[in-house]
């Protein structure tokens, strides 16, 4: 089933770019983001708008294979190379960038990328319960700020920020509730899809047109919903994907696994349903206070300890009823690959088959991949019956 509102999803690059350009003689400055931590409302309440410029393709690796060193993640290398290449649209438009300190190989890219285009560095601390961590990423948010107000002059106004807290908070309750359009029993939409659908979070201008374009879709799945169509088979088992992001362009094991016959329903990485259920606090008094709270518990794996992470699986693997999961670590990814033991073993603690794979952005590996894959989906697919058979005479 095709739904013709898909089309504004899988073209909401090429209407940034229009609606970009439509804006061209004009104050307004564009801010490339890298990270779920860039704190959007903050760059909205600036003026300026931000957009993702995560690498997701393996072509502009070999120029940044110049610079940086060829064992490094391929979306570090991707993003480098974009920019070195000039090849990324978005990138072009982009008047300042943003970065964090989250992984060791992103924080020394920013050294090169801000040779190219004025970059603020956000120091991000490692632990995110310590109780000092919250009023220094407070500082960072103040001093981001700062840096917003001197880039695009104009002054931050509070009532101004907590409007945009408002509509980035609606913005995360609608995109939760389409994800978890995937819960019920026939999913309506493939994994696939649903990516094209949730990456769209990152490449809006107005974001009052972006709700409307979410509330549209939620409509039209509602009535998908009801209808029972599902693209999978009814067997199928239904998977979690969790690791690191992906996107179009490195969505090969989001592929194969679907065309190995597992259902998708839901991804916990970045690009899926990660920071959606976190909400900034609209009645703290304090919006840089209540965006440091919110941001500081996004679980990501270069923060430790990481158990944001495991409780949100935990959620997930129920909500979604899940039968398996697939942790994907982009190789030379330290962080996401040594947590993957963690993930596994809490995992298998709950009884759910779970596989980790480690890949690129190539596609040499494709077949050897799809073979572990596919054993995988149908240890998994069997033992998935059983449950469901015992569930049946319980
Ligand atoms: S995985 Fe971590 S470092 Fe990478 S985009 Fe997500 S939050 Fe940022
Ligand atoms: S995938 Fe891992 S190594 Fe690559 S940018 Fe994200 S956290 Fe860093």
């Amino acid at each position: 089933m095709k739904l013709e509102i898909l089309k504004h999803f899988e073209d909401i690059g090429e209407r940034f770019l229009l609606d970009i350009s439509e804006l061209d003689g004009t104050d307004t400055k564009v801010a490339g983001i890298y990270c779920l931590f860039a704190p959007t409302e903050l760059v909205r309440a600036a003026g300026a708008i931000p957009v993702s410029l995560c690498g997701k393709r393996e072509k502009p690796i070999a120029d940044a294979e110049e610079t940086l060193p060829p064992n490094l993640c391929p979306l570090i290398k991707s993003s480098y190379g974009y920019a070195v290449t000039n090849t990324c649209p978005f990138f072009a438009e982009s008047d300042f960038l943003i970065g964090e300190t989250t992984c060791d190989g992103k924080k020394k890219m920013y050294e090169f990328l801000g040779r190219i285009k004025p970059l603020h560095l956000m120091h991000l601390p490692y632990s995110t319960t310590e109780p000092h961590a919250i009023s220094f990423w407070r500082d960072e948010i103040l001093r981001l700020g700062r840096f917003l107000e001197e880039s695009t002059g104009q002054k931050i106004d509070r009532d101004h920020l907590r409007f945009q807290i408002r509509i980035h908070n609606r913005i995360r309750k609608l995109l939760e509730r389409i994800a978890r359009f995937q819960a019920a029993e026939h999913a309506p939409l493939s994994g696939l899809t649903m990516m094209t659908v949730m990456e769209s979070k990152s490449f809006f201008v107005y974001p009052e047109k972006y709700l409307d374009m979410l509330g549209e879709f939620i409509a039209e799945m509602e009535s998908v919903a009801a209808s029972g169509f599902s693209p999978f088979e009814p067997d199928a088992p239904r998977v979690l994907l969790t690791g690191c992001p992906l996107g179009k362009g490195s969505e090969k094991v989001l592929r194969i696994i679907e065309e190995s016959g597992g259902a998708v329903v839901c991804m916990e990485n970045c690009t899926g349903v990660k920071g959606l259920d976190l909400l900034v606090d609209e009645e703290e008094k304090d919006p840089f206070l209540a965006l440091a709270r919110r941001y500081l518990q996004i679980p990501c794996s270069c923060t430790t300890p990481n158990i944001g992470r495991i409780n949100l699986l935990d959620r997930l693997i129920s909500q979604y009823r899940i039968d398996a999961v697939v942790d994907l670590t982009w190789h030379c990814c330290h962080t996401y690959n040594i947590e993957s033991r963690v993930v596994g073993d809490f995992v298998e603690g709950r009884e759910v088959p779970f596989l980790h794979v480690e890949t690129n952005y190539s596609t040499s590996d494709v077949e050897q991949l799809r073979t572990r894959i596919e054993a995988f989906l149908e240890m998994a697919g069997c033992r998935s019956n059983v449950r469901f058979a015992n569930s049946r005479l319980n």
